[in-house]
């Protein structure tokens, strides 16, 4: 060994290799010899490094940090997470979400915000995005809306007709895609986003009255975004541009933050409030529902081995804790069902047994077996039992997140509120928010994407969506497109 400090190698069984560089062969030109088995172990761990990437929210990467309540928000949840002073340790992972796992950080795209809190109480995860509404309201949607993002089956190739017929034929897409043609479609840097649950979730506190809440991370770096022109540029120069930034941040000790507001509605205003506020496409407005602080979430630790923490990490909306509860909204509903399944289908069925997610709470569960299981079952392995196994304890534990329902079994649309309609909101953000300048660029931005290959009846109606959002805006998509 050239260097007596440095560790000799080994193979994956710790047992000290002779050559980094030679295989066994039969003189130095001879053929190679089967029994090389550390041969063979190279190329056959080689071969099988890559897992299925994530469908969608592929590209990203993220970082570990902790969770600081600065405010006392003890009325509303009774959950350990959020009592104050408390301190928790956490994952996050940004990402996009149509493009793969080497496509351009600047794509024009909602970004993934997802948290996942080691608590005390077993891991609590957040998985949001960095808008605060989505393109469709029923899960039967979703996957149709990814395929219209992804790639068509013919040429392999992203089609912005693909893109536009499908919004165009679903209305309550213009929300989001407002939101997405807008500045904060192509974030500065993911330092530079907010981040929103999205979902309205229940919170419970110590007597057991129940709030609708919905989560909003205020960047403490500042809103900024990238133009199209500069978003374009990166793409080519530097594709992991937004990986490159946060990793070079923290880094140097740069460590960004992001302050938790809560908008907190009372369990019954939910029956008689003016939208439906579990409608994924719906703010609430802001003048209805004002912002609670809660506290402040500081990323200040990389990842060592990106695969095993942060391609690994798997987080997962139904990973709720007590105090925290789901809500009415079926994109939720469908969500708490789906992400579990994702992930045992790409990481294998003992994926909490991952060290990046397995929770710091003791784990007794009555899972048992299963391919890559590391953690060791101890018997009784069945409940109710008699042999001093784990007991549910509903009397401190109650599934107390619940909510009244009945009717006859239906497919359809949510009942319509007074305020529930498609375009009014939307339309609030581009005549009340937005100032001159961003409406130039939203224009902007939606013609040159509408100029990329989109057909003449999609066209047509893709003029109409965004005259049904604002007369104005949307003649002047039309005059821009026939001028340019
Ligand atoms: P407010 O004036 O109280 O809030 C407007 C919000 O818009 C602020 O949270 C601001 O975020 C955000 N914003 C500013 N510029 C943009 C942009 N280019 N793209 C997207 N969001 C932007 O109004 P309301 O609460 O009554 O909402 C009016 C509209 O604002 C809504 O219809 C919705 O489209 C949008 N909005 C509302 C949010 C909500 O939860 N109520 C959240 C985000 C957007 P910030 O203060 O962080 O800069």
């Amino acid at each position: 060994m050239a260097n007596k400090d440095q560790k000799p190698t080994t193979n994956d069984a710790g047992i000290p290799v002779a050559s980094d560089e030679h295989s066994l062969s039969v003189g130095p030109d001879g053929p190679l010899l089967l029994h090389d088995h550390y041969l063979i172990e190279q190329m056959a761990n080689f071969n099988r490094e890559r897992i299925p990437e994530r469908q969608p929210h592929a590209k990203g990467s993220g970082a570990f940090g902790y969770f600081e309540v600065t405010d006392d928000v003890r009325k509303y949840t009774r959950a350990a997470v959020f009592q104050p002073g408390t301190k928790t340790d956490v994952v996050m992972r940004f990402s996009t979400v149509a493009g793969e796992r080497g496509s351009p950080d600047t794509w024009r795209d909602p970004r993934g915000f997802s948290i996942k809190f080691y608590t005390p109480e077993g891991n609590y995860d957040m998985v949001g995005n960095n808008t605060p509404v989505f393109f469709v309201r029923d899960p039967m949607k979703f996957q149709h809306f990814i395929r219209s993002q992804k790639r068509r089956a013919d040429s392999n190739l992203r089609d912005h007709d693909m893109q536009w017929d499908f919004w165009t034929l679903s209305p309550e897409s213009a929300h989001q895609v407002t939101w997405l043609m807008g500045d904060r479609g192509i974030p500065k840097t993911w330092r530079h986003m907010n981040g929103y649950s999205s979902h309205t979730y229940m919170w419970v506190n110590a007597q057991g009255e129940k709030f609708w809440v919905k989560y909003h991370f205020k960047t403490d770096q500042g809103i900024d975004f990238l133009t199209q022109d500069e978003a374009d540029h990166l793409a080519g120069a530097d594709a992991d541009y937004h990986t490159r930034d946060l990793f070079d941040a923290i880094s140097k000790g740069d460590c960004p933050s992001w302050t938790l507001y809560m908008q907190i509605m009372p369990f019954d205003d939910a029956e008689t409030y003016r939208y439906n506020p579990f409608d994924l496409t719906k703010v609430w407005p802001h003048g209805d529902y004002p912002l609670i602080k809660v506290g402040r979430l500081t990323l200040n630790r990389n990842p060592t081995d990106h695969h095993t923490e942060i391609e690994q990490a798997a987080f997962e909306p139904n990973n709720l804790v007590p105090g925290i509860g789901i809500s009415p909204d079926k994109m939720l509903l469908a969500r708490v069902f789906s992400y579990a399944d994702a992930h045992r289908a790409r990481l294998g069925v003992n994926y909490k047994q991952i060290p990046v997610n397995s929770p710091v709470a003791p784990v007794h569960s009555y899972t048992k077996d299963g391919a890559m299981r590391v953690q060791k079952v101890a018997d009784p392995v069945y409940a109710p039992n008699s042999k001093g196994g784990p007991s549910a304890d509903g009397d401190r534990y109650p599934t107390d997140s619940t909510w009244h329902t009945s009717g006859d079994m239906v497919r359809s649309a949510y009942t319509l509120r007074r305020d529930d309609d498609d375009f009014s909101q939307p339309r609030a953000l581009i005549n009340d928010v937005m100032d001159d300048q961003a409406r130039e660029r939203l224009v902007s931005n939606v013609v040159g994407h509408l100029k990329d290959g989109v057909s003449k009846p999609v066209l047509q109606r893709a003029f109409e969506y965004w005259k049904n959002i604002d007369p104005e805006i949307g003649s002047r998509i039309e005059k821009q497109f026939h001028e340019s």
